[in-house]
């Protein structure tokens, strides 16, 4: 049997709900779903994220999506989610196959041993020909711990089951190279690099959290895992396979042809920044060339408060960024060993420990390809 081929397709709020009454937009969810029968048949799984929960939730709640606060979401999410799953498992079953929920959380991503629980979860439905359908699970989140935008939850499910294709359905057909309201606004068929288009991409749907910013930022981390995504605009009319067949205009943001391990993606593509190391120059000199342990006496200085197995982003004393890694201390304890390199760890952890606050095997370099992330303000300490 030859291999089946797997897309994840994320599925904007504007398409899901209509925006005067904030129902469910059946005709465009028959679309879809027959579309995804056709792919199934033809040997691509899908596996779906969508929006819309807080959309179509609103009006049970009698809420304004203008207006709604935290609170108002968390619960319009509660009231969403089923009434979304419940039109999807309906219009699935008669196209001939079945579906299941899957709701994470920004740690199911983020902590490696939840984000491999999530892997076996979906690999485990698409094994028995279900089509997991991911969300975030908007009503126990708050705003910090927040994923906050499908489309690079979407980007992380593609990374996580290593997707063939990534492909975005939104409320336009793709990326332009300027506000698309302009009128000397061009259409962007093919990138390569996201990075020159960080900046005119900053707009966010009426309904949706996301902006073309973030389907720029997912897009990136798609192509680091070798994923190719295809940005378009979802139409009632075959949704999907007009996109794939070429036939309707999109964007195609092209996979990299050389990923690196699965593992060292993970590392690199985070979703929120657990914290920094500032090395000094001799360290930063070993790191520009290749991976290398990380000591305390390397350490210039420490951001943030995090807690062993944090995936840290590590600078130079100018600010750029030259690595991520997983600590195996917590920032307290960088900071004892920091302050005393002369020490014996042990006696100084109460434990026994290698001294290593990121062991070169946990770290991945940053490269040209991908985005860099400023370091955090907060809580700078500077190690005495
Ligand atoms: N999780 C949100 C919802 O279901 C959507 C997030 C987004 O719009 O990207 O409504």
């Amino acid at each position: 049997m030859s291999e089946r081929k797997r897309l994840v397709l994320k599925i904007g709020s504007s398409l899901l709900a209509n925006t005067d009454h904030l129902t469910l937009r059946y005709a465009f969810m028959h679309g879809v779903l027959s579309d995804v029968a056709k792919l199934r048949e033809e040997g691509t799984d899908v596996i779906l994220t969508s929006s819309g929960s807080v959309a179509i939730g609103m009006s049970v709640i009698d809420a304004d999506p203008e207006t709604a606060g935290i609170l108002d979401k968390q619960a319009a999410a509660a009231c969403g989610q089923p009434l979304l799953m419940n039109a999807y498992k309906q219009i699935a079953l008669e196209y001939g196959f079945d579906i299941a929920q899957v709701l994470v959380t920004l740690e199911d991503l983020e902590d490696r041993r939840r984000f491999l629980n999530v892997k076996n979860t979906i690999t485990r439905l698409l094994e028995n020909g279900v089509m997991p359908i991911v969300n975030e699970n908007d009503s126990v989140t708050t705003q910090e711990i927040k994923v906050g935008d499908n489309d690079r939850l979407a980007a992380k499910v593609a990374q996580m089951i290593q997707a063939d294709n990534l492909m975005i359905l939104t409320s336009v057909d793709g990326l332009y190279d300027r506000n698309p309201e302009d009128p000397e606004a061009k259409h962007v068929p093919v990138v390569e690099d996201v990075s020159g288009y960080l900046d005119v991409t900053d707009s966010v749907s009426a309904l949706g959290t996301g902006g073309m910013l973030t389907k720029m930022k997912a897009a990136n981390m798609a192509q680091n895992a070798g994923v190719t995504t295809l940005i378009a605009k979802g139409e009632n009319e075959a949704p999907m396979t007009a996109v794939l067949n070429g036939s309707r205009r999109h964007t195609r943001c092209v996979a990299n042809g050389d990923p690196d391990s699965s593992w060292r993606i993970w590392l690199t593509d985070r979703l929120q920044q657990a914290g920094g190391l500032t090395v000094n120059k001799e360290m930063a000199e070993k790191l520009r060339d290749k991976r290398t342990s990380i000591e305390g006496s390397d350490l210039v200085s420490i951001q943030g408060e995090f807690t062993k197995g944090d995936v840290l982003h590590v600078y130079d004393e100018d600010g750029e960024e030259l690595a991520r890694g997983m600590t195996n201390f917590t920032s307290a304890e960088v900071m004892l060993l920091a302050r005393n390199p002369g020490e014996d760890p042990e006696s100084l952890l109460g434990y026994e420990v290698k001294p290593r606050v990121i062991a070169a095997d946990n770290m991945a370099l940053i490269q040209d390809h991908h985005l860099t992330w400023e370091a955090p303000t907060d809580e700078m300490k500077l190690v005495s």
